[in-house]
């Protein structure tokens, strides 16, 4: 998104020659539409647009006639995997889980955890009813367990009001509006930008050289971590300060195609409180949406890192299980298609968050350009948005106006 941004907003402003060096063989990076069962789209990466009112990403589906669906997250149901139910005032707990992490806003959020059962010990479905609505709450959102997270780590961004909504026929449709008329070049994985010349220098895994004038570097967090591009000269000790001060989470995805529906039909979020805390806590029921029978069911955080490895059939067995725990016996899945984005080379997890200790000014420095020739965009470089479709937008956004503001080169084209 901060790339096809750039590159859409820079044809915009009147530069012709602009390429896109992606690492890829599909364009939209973290936003992606595959097809499950044959051809019906499901996205693997981002799903909602968060906060439909001003968002930049609302504005485009209307003004390309993108059909979108708000999701109503009070429309849900909760299962729990045994018997056993929790109190009436088993929801107080969360409320006072957060009057204690006011006190100590820099305190990882597991510490916390820990504290609040020590004053207060619960029934264990109380507390398992509290590990449900943390990890969904919280886990789930930042992509990261408690323990990496405290009150002041998860309360800097902002966020635009109205709705959440989902794209029924896919969220690529609106990378595929920015890309249309782009120079991307597929299959070309930068490892190397040498920006101590005139021209900056780009050289690809394939052994291709690119020269420019000016770069905007848009990969992810996960791969600049990785340093899998080198840098020369080595880029300032802000920025790298930038890049370590910040973490990349993990959301993965288990979508699920059955011939029909077995469970809460018109129910749009389904809740599960298993024995272990963020498995399989979440589900969304795609079917008001699409009018498919598709289950996409979410893990985020050490668990979902954690299920990278194995394969995918017992990673069904398991989302099969957690469904079976609520609905009694279930037919197979028809399809599934599962996402690794951890182990995904060209995004090394799912999207930031910023560690206990750290703080949001890390996203600000992460965005600053580097002289006049390196700009930096991507979700991780946005201060208010972080994490977000729209904030990897607004960043590129801001990157093509970076470089229209500066007074033109002499030479070579921007990559
Ligand atoms: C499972 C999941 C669910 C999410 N849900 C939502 C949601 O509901 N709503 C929301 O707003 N956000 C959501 N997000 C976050 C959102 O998808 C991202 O914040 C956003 O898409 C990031 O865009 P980006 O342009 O910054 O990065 P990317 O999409 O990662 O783009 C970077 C591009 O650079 C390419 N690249 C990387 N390294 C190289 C290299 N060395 N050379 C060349 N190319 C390279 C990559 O292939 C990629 O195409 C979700 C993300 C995931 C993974």
């Amino acid at each position: 998104m901060a790339g096809l941004a750039a590159g859409a907003e820079l044809h915009a402003l009147g530069f012709a020659d602009v390429a896109i060096l992606e690492a890829r063989d599909r364009i939209g990076g973290r936003l992606w539409t595959d097809a499950i069962g044959g051809g019906i789209p499901v996205d693997l990466g981002a799903s909602w647009i968060h906060g439909t009112d001003g968002n930049p990403i609302t504005a485009i589906a209307r003004g390309n006639s993108i059909a979108t669906r708000s999701t109503d997250y009070d429309n849900d149901v909760v299962h729990f995997h045994n018997a056993e139910r929790p109190s009436p005032s088993a929801r107080r707990a969360l409320r006072r889980f957060w009057r204690l992490a006011e006190r100590q806003p820099d305190t990882d959020l597991q510490s916390v955890y820990e504290q609040l059962l020590e004053i207060e010990p619960l029934t264990v479905p109380d507390r398992r009813y509290l590990d449900y609505l943390l990890n969904t709450i919280v886990e789930h959102e930042h992509a990261a367990d408690l323990r990496n997270l405290s009150l002041e780590s998860i309360q800097g961004g902002d966020a635009y009001g109205g709705h959440d909504a989902v794209f029924p026929r896919g969220y690529g449709q609106v990378a595929g509006v920015l890309a249309d008329g782009l120079d991307i070049r597929f299959l070309e994985a930068v490892t190397e930008i040498d920006y101590a010349g005139t021209d900056i220098v780009v050289t690809t895994a394939a052994g291709a050289t690119f020269a420019a004038t000016r770069v905007v570097v848009t990969a992810s967090l996960g791969v600049l971590k990785q340093r899998r591009i080198s840098f020369l000269p080595a880029l300032p000790l802000r920025k790298r300060g930038a890049i370590d001060g910040l973490e990349m989470g993990v959301l993965n995805k288990t979508c699920l195609l059955f011939d029909d529906v077995f469970w809460d039909d018109d129910v749009e979020v389904i809740g599960y409180v298993g024995a272990r805390r963020g498995q399989w806590a979440e589900t969304l029921n795609l079917y008001p949406y699409t009018g498919h029978p598709i289950l996409m069911m979410f893990n985020a955080g050490a668990y979902g890192a954690r299920i990278e490895r194995l394969s995918d059939q017992e990673i069904v067995a398991q989302a099969v299980a957690a469904l079976g725990s609520m609905y009694g016996v279930i037919p197979p899945p028809r399809d599934a298609i599962i996402t690794r984005w951890r182990s995904d080379p060209w995004s090394q997890g799912s999207y930031s968050y910023v560690p206990v200790g750290s703080s949001y000014q890390r996203y600000a420095e992460l965005g600053e350009p580097v002289g006049d020739k390196l700009f930096f965009a991507g979700e991780a470089t946005h201060v208010e948005y972080p994490s977000t479709v729209h904030g990897a937008f607004l960043s590129g956004i801001r990157a093509a106006r970076q470089i229209a503001a500066l007074p033109a080169p002499p030479s070579a084209p921007t990559v």
